[in-house]
């Protein structure tokens, strides 16, 4: 840009290889004298020695580094001189500061820059802190106009604010299309945080490169201060009434967040130490206003998931959950700014607010079912084309699928006719250079509004209401299977309950029956045992031996029934007295099976029913003694500490295999041979269970073949009801 002058140094010596064709207007040298020459032949010795170890400090590429304000040899211009490197080369511009430019002194600037920090600071919201900003630095830059605009996720921006002379056009609220600015200008709109253009209807000047084999388009200009703008762009503001311009970029974590766009119809320069006043104030702006906007976004999201909470709250708490689950659409309709909620659950349709007929809800249902659990769309009728007849109840759905397909929570949105203005006609942002006929950008030649109203759309859901409504899915779909486990626990215990009755009458009518059958061929033995043959007399033992079997499975069957039917007396056990009179009882056994009983240390007292668990230790024990091969068998009662006491018996014997060791809890489930072992029933472990449970405990074991076993349980439940340790 004309407004200043750009040398290009050689590395190590400083002398000047090349300069932009218009020094001789700012030093009075021609390029042919400057060729070669050293910093001398235009600068004071000091004013070359200190710019001189200025350029000694500029280690690589990055921004120019000020170095001060100078003279030249040749008249009263004053610059602001600015170095940094290209590669191998050192750039050092000098950019002229105006006689008659009037400034305040730096502190003063600062002070100012301060109070519109503070003024900013003051503002409620994002949007009023934006207008605060454009009218602060109006003031600050005495300029035409300051637009605020921010960037949309589409990448389009958005005029949100904006402070002007009565005069200057307005642009406030319009919309620029994203080719506006091309990516490379975005790119460099992060980089460099202030763009500054005196005067926008300027002739570029040339750079020179004394020595003819390098290519002056090698020098990378990018962090340049005296960069000339690109055609495109400086026509761009020109066709909007700009003849200078300040661009000022609001970058937050990174990422490009919006401008403020400084123009005036004049030109119009602005001094470097003004500038960088303006550019910490853009700074501090982009810091508070993107805080701003995150914390409000924050608010809405914390606001929704409270309330969803508060929902799911309310379901866990209520016993059933149909009703609870039926008062959600209105609790819904605020949270999610909707304006209808329906619940679709087994077949039926509940809603608040304003919603579509209930014929269009059901008829979605099986569209819903081919969908994701969760669907958030603004535009209904373009997926389901039966929604396109109630665009005004239903162009946006949110909707979650609750514990099974055809279960759903349903969140309407109207159609939202949201009318853009458009900074001149969005579909032509790109024109192609006519005379040229080259393909390259040219700006846009008109900003006038160009209104386009975006229909068939509803607002767009939201991350936070997206997430609100999921977590209250979640809460929805736990409840309702609590409520199902709840159902079928009910339904277990009723069935098992009415299982136990009916065991208990079957077994207990059979005994009379089965009792008939061995006296009679007790009887019949006895009378005509020497008028049968052997072969007959066999059958008879066999009748015999079947019918006791039977018997004894109808008397363990019986048992089992009682352990379910017959009340509990719950008081205080001693349980290691308990276990020294079960050990008492099991005497004769225990001697002749020569098995080494010990019970370590003390066990405790328990609130449980004597009998039961007197049964249940009984049990354990005598499998301990009797399935065991060992020579010497050993038995150890013991308990372990904990919330809640655990009792164990542990053998030496022939252990369990991990695949049986649930099985051996099904009643008549026995792993070995009917006599082997000393025979048995196999319904002893399902017993004992059944009394533990009963109690409130847990029966388990740990065991491999040949390492014999360990049976814990534990008798109650915990303080806080819970049975595990
Ligand atoms: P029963 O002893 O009358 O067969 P139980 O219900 O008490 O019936 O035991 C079921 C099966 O579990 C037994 O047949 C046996 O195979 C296995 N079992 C039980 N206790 C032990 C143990 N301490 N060691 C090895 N196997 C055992």
């Amino acid at each position: 840009m004309p407004h200043g002058m750009l040398l290009v140094l050689a590395p190590d010596d400083y002398r000047i290889i090349g300069a932009s064709a218009n020094v001789c207007s700012w030093c009075g040298s021609g390029l042919q004298e400057l060729a070669g020459a050293s910093l001398d032949r235009i600068l004071k010795a000091e004013v070359r020695s200190s710019i001189e170890q200025g350029l000694a400090q500029i280690a690589q590429a990055r921004a120019p580094r000020y170095l001060g304000c100078f003279q030249t040899l040749h008249e009263a211009t004053r610059f602001d001189v600015f170095a940094h490197r290209s590669g191998a080369l050192c750039l050092l511009e000098f950019e002229a500061i105006p006689a008659d430019i009037q400034h305040c002194c730096l502190t003063e600037r600062f002070a100012q820059v301060t109070d519109s920090i503070a003024a900013l600071q003051s503002a409620a919201t994002w949007q009023e802190g934006m207008h605060i900003a454009v009218g602060e630095l109006k003031r600050l830059i005495g300029c035409d106009s300051v637009i605020g605009v921010r960037f949309l996720a589409d990448g389009s921006g958005h005029a949100v604010a904006e402070a002007r002379e009565p005069d200057y056009p307005t642009y406030l609220d319009k919309r620029f299309p994203r080719s506006d600015i091309p990516e490379p200008g975005r790119r460099q709109m992060v980089l460099m945080p202030l763009h500054y253009a005196p005067e926008l209807d300027y002739e570029p000047v040339p750079l020179m490169l004394f020595d003819p084999a390098r290519d002056p388009r090698q020098i990378d200009l990018g962090w340049s201060v005296l960069r000339s703008m690109s055609r495109m762009c400086s026509r761009y503001y020109l066709n909007m009434g700009a003849r200078s311009r300040l661009l000022l970029t609001l970058v937050n974590h990174g990422a490009l967040w919006g401008f403020f766009s400084c123009q005036s119809a004049a030109p119009r320069p602005v001094i470097y130490s003004d500038r960088l006043a303006y550019q910490s104030y853009a700074a501090m702006a982009a810091l508070l206003l993107a805080e701003k906007a995150q914390a409000e976004q924050q608010r809405d999201a914390l606001r929704a998931k409270r309330r969803s909470a508060q929902a799911a709250a309310v379901l866990a708490s209520t016993e059933s959950i149909v009703d609870a689950v039926r008062l959600l659409p209105g609790r819904l309709l605020d949270t999610l700014q909707v304006s209808g909620v329906a619940l679709y659950l087994d077949n039926q349709l509940t809603g608040a607010g304003d919603l579509p007929a209930a014929a269009m809800i059901k008829a979605m249902i099986p569209w819903l079912d081919r969908q994701d659990s969760v669907v958030a769309t603004e535009q209904l009728p373009t997926l389901f084309a039966p929604a396109a007849d109630y665009s005004a109840l239903a162009t946006g759905l949110l909707s979650v699928r609750l514990a099974k397909p055809g279960q759903y929570l349903l969140g309407f949105r109207p159609e939202w006719i949201d009318e853009v203005r458009w900074a001149g006609d969005p579909r032509k942002p790109v024109e192609i250079d006519e005379v040229t006929a080259e393909h390259r950008l040219t700006p846009r030649g008109s900003f006038d509004v160009w209104k386009e109203a975006v229909r068939g759309t509803a607002r767009p859901w939201l991350p936070h209401e997206i997430e609100a409504m999921t977590d209250l899915q979640q809460a929805v779909i736990l409840s309702q299977h609590a409520e199902q486990q709840r159902n079928l626990k009910f339904l277990l215990q009723q069935s098992n309950t009415e299982l136990e009755a009916f065991a208990f009458i079957v077994s207990h009518d059979l005994q009379e029956p089965l009792h008939g059958i061995l006296n009679f061929s007790q009887f019949l033995r006895d009378r005509t045992g020497d008028q049968l043959g052997p072969q007959e007399r066999a059958w008879l033992d066999t009748i015999m031996k079947l019918g006791a079997r039977m018997g004894t499975q109808i008397e363990a069957l019986l048992q089992y029934a009682r352990a379910g039917q017959e009340g509990l007396e719950i008081q205080s056990v001693d349980l290691h007295r308990l276990v020294r009179s079960v050990l008492d009882d099991l005497s004769v056994r225990i001697a002749e099976t020569g098995t080494r009983v010990v019970i370590t240390g003390t066990l405790p007292c328990l609130d449980c029913d004597p009998i039961r668990t007197a049964a249940v230790l009984e049990n354990l024990i005598t499998n301990a003694i009797k399935y065991n091969d060992q020579e010497v068998r050993q038995v150890e009662i013991g308990s372990i500490d904990g919330r809640v006491p655990t009792l164990y018996v542990r053998d030496n014997g022939i252990g369990i295999a991990q695949q049986h060791q649930q099985a051996i809890f099904t009643i008549f489930r026995r792993l070995h041979g009917r006599d082997d072992f000393g025979g048995g029933t196999g319904a002893g472990l399902t017993i004992a269970r059944k009394h533990i449970e009963r109690q409130g405990g847990r029966l388990w074991l740990e065991s491999a073949p040949g390492q014999g076993s360990i049976f814990y349980f534990t008798l109650g439940s915990g303080p806080d009801g819970s049975a595990d340790n």
